[in-house]
C-alpha cells in the first residue's frame, strides 16, 4: 500500500486506472481507523479494481468550539490497518494541500443540513459537502463508501450527487457496533470508564423506542435515554429517511436518530427501518 500526501502524486498513481477504464473505490475517513472503517474498505475492495482511502481531519466541518485539535490522529497505525484490508492507496494530505486558497467558493447545504446534527453544529455539513466534493473531483471514483452511522451525512451526500449530477455511485454501509451494541467511533476514546459502560444503553433505548414506535413521544424518549445513559440528549427525532422530513402516513422508511453529550464527547446513533417492521 502507498501512503500519498499530494494531489499531484495521487493523480499520477491513478492515471493508468483511468486509461484502462478500471473501477476506483473511494473510502473517505478522518482516520484513527476502527472496524467500521475496515468494513467500508472491505466492501470497496470487493467491488473495485483499486481502492483509495482518504485520511484527513477536515477543518472546515468543525465549529470553533469543537474538537478539531483534540480529534485523535495516528497515521502509522491507520496505514497498517488500511493495508491489512487491501486498500491500495492511503491519501493523507495536509490542510495546506487541500485548502491552499482562502475565500473562494463554498457550499450552502439546504434545510436537511440544519436539523439533527446540523442544529447543534452550524455549518458542519457545508464543510462535509465541500471536502467530499473535492475528493470526488480529485479522485473521480466509480463508487464511494459511506457509513449509515452518519445517516444525515449520507442523505446529504446522496442529495449532493443527485443535485450536481456527480458521476459516482454512493454505497451505504450498515453500522458496525461493539459487542455490547455501542456504535464504533473514533471518538469513543474520549469516553470515561463509567460513560463507556453506560453508552451502549443509547442503542438499547433506541431499540425499545423502535419496538413501540406507534406511541413515540419525544419528551418521554429524552427522559428514557437520559435515565439509561446518564448523558444529556442533544436530540432524538423520528423522521422519514432519506428525505429527513416529518413522518407522514405515506412514508415507508424512517429514521430514529439521536445524539448524546457526555463530558468530553458527543455520540450519535440511529436505526433506519421500514414502518410496520
Ligand atoms: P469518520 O472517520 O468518522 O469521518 O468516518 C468515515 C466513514 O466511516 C463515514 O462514512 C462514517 O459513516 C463511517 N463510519 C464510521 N463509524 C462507523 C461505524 N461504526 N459503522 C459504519 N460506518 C462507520
Amino acid at each position: 500500500m502507498k501512503v500519498i500526501t499530494t494531489i499531484q502524486e495521487l493523480q499520477k498513481e491513478l492515471a493508468p486506472y483511468y486509461v484502462a477504464n478500471h473501477t476506483i473505490g473511494l473510502v473517505p475517513t478522518m482516520g484513527y481507523l476502527h472496524e467500521g472503517h475496515q468494513i467500508l474498505a472491505k466492501a470497496a475492495v470487493a467491488e473495485n479494481d483499486v481502492v483509495v482511502m482518504s485520511d484527513f481531519v477536515n477543518p472546515t466541518q468543525f465549529g470553533p468550539n469543537e474538537d478539531y485539535e483534540a480529534y485523535p490522529r495516528d497515521l502509522e497505525r491507520d496505514a497498517r490497518i488500511a493495508d491489512e484490508v487491501g486498500v491500495a492507496i492511503l491519501f493523507a494530505p495536509s490542510v495546506e494541500e487541500m485548502y491552499p486558497h482562502q475565500g473562494g467558493v463554498t457550499f450552502e447545504a439546504g434545510p436537511a443540513s440544519k436539523i439533527l446534527c446540523g442544529a447543534s453544529r452550524p455549518g458542519h455539513f457545508n464543510g462535509v459537502l465541500q471536502i467530499v466534493t473535492k475528493l470526488f473531483q480529485i479522485i473521480r471514483p466509480t463508487n464511494a463508501y459511506f457509513g449509515k452511522k452518519d445517516a444525515q451525512q449520507l442523505a446529504l451526500i446522496e442529495m449532493l450527487v443527485r443535485d450536481y449530477n456527480m458521476p459516482v455511485m454512493i454505497r451505504p454501509i450498515a453500522i458496525v457496533r461493539e459487542e455490547d451494541g455501542l456504535a464504533k467511533s473514533s471518538r469513543n476514546v474520549f469516553l470515561s470508564e463509567t460513560e463507556r459502560q453506560l453508552a451502549p444503553n443509547l442503542y438499547e433505548t433506541l431499540q425499545v423506542l423502535q419496538q413501540n414506535i406507534a406511541s413515540f413521544n419525544q419528551k418521554k424518549a429524552i427522559e428514557q435515554i437520559e435515565a439509561a445513559t446518564k448523558g444529556r440528549v442533544d436530540y432524538i427525532e423520528l423522521l422519514s429517511y432519506p428525505d429527513l422530513q416529518p413522518v407522514t402516513s405515506e412514508d415507508t422508511q424512517v429514521i430514529l436518530a439521536a445524539a448524546l453529550y457526555y463530558e468530553n464527547v458527543r455520540l450519535i446513533d440511529n436505526i433506519i427501518f421500514k414502518v410496520g417492521e
